[in-house]
């Protein structure tokens, strides 16, 4: 059973921004999945259009088996969200926020969930407390319990460890885990690739609006394992790429150096490559690929910005 399904979505903003292009994924339930994507890649607008806030141009769009359209109250209760940007109005106690965003969803006389929210979410001592009082990490936690007050079954969070320091990414991954852990389907946007790595078991890249890669997180880093990244310098300007290293891939990082991606199987295949050209090499950096390696290539090397 899917927790989130989304079917070639497409989104075109009034000012004529194609921010999704026919984006489709599943999240299961019970996942901890991860939506990485560089700014502007429409991470925000697909959270939205699952919110609410958002309407979608064209695609299908289900929570829980449910098609958004069909009926918007019951794929609301499902999700819980929390936003990108921190906004509490500041004439409220923490307390007073959590009943207040439980009126939204219809839900009175709740204060003993609110309790266990708190106790869970280490806020319990800050329950009397002005919103204006928190500190920073506070208030990411009073976000997430804000999102927990109608128990959805679905958290969706928009980077929520933007901007933060480490040790209240820390944090909050520490609470991520244990929710995911009670039986939350987590949906987690992030451009930290680090946050996918240690919390997600499925990670999907997007760029542009559109899907560049979808895996379980440790087969999209272990895919990489083998492939190698070697960095030549020459001692003079290179004019054109020799034509015996074009097999592996070849990246001009400028006039001197010259990227080589390959598989370790094939280190002979490149050290005859290497000895049949005619510049001098200087410098030798070989490196494995990680993660961080993968969504470079995939996003930003694809638009030409490196
Ligand atoms: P992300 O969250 O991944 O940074 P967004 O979904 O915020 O990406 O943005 C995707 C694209 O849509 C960007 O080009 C952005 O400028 C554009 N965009 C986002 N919101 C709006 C809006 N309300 N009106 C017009 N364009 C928008
Ligand atoms: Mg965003």
């Amino acid at each position: 059973m899917s927790a989130i399904k989304i079917e070639n979505l497409h989104k075109t903003y009034a000012s004529g921004v194609h921010a999704l292009k026919g984006l489709s994924f599943e999240i299961k339930k019970g996942e901890f999945f991860a939506l990485l994507g560089p700014n502007g890649s429409g991470k925000t607008t697909m959270i939205n259009i699952l919110a609410g806030p958002t309407i979608k141009t064209s695609g299908t769009v289900k929570i829980g088996g449910t098609d958004i359209e069909k009926d918007r109250e019951k794929t609301k209760m499902i999700l819980g969200v929390v936003p990108q940007e921190i906004s509490f109005d500041s004439f409220f106690s923490v307390n007073e926020v959590l009943i207040l965003q439980s009126g939204y969803y219809g839900i009175k006389n709740n204060q003993k969930y609110i309790d266990e929210i708190l106790e869970k979410l280490n806020l319990q001592d800050k329950k009397h407390a002005n919103t204006r009082a928190l500190s920073g990490g506070m208030k990411r936690r009073l976000l997430v319990a804000k999102a927990l007050v109608h128990k959805p079954k679905v958290l969706v969070l928009d980077e929520p460890t933007a901007g933060v320091d480490v040790e209240l990414r820390h944090n909050l991954w520490h609470y991520m885990r244990k929710l995911n852990k009670e039986g939350l389907t987590i949906l987690l946007t992030t451009h930290y690739l680090e946050e996918a790595e240690s919390l997600c078991t499925r990670t999907a890249i997007i760029d542009k609006g559109e899907l560049v890669a979808l895996q379980k997180t440790k087969d999209l880093i272990q895919s990489m394992g083998n492939a190698k990244k070697l960095t030549l310098t020459f001692g003079k300007k290179v004019s054109k790429i020799p034509e015996a290293l074009l097999p592996f891939d070849p990246k001009k990082q400028n006039d001197h150096e010259i990227i080589l991606h390959f598989e370790t199987q094939d280190i002979n295949k490149i050290l005859k490559a290497l000895e049949s050209i005619k510049y001098p090499i200087v410098d030798l950096d070989l490196q494995g690929k990680k993660l961080e390696d993968v969504f470079i290539e995939l996003t930003y090397n694809r638009n030409g910005k490196l």
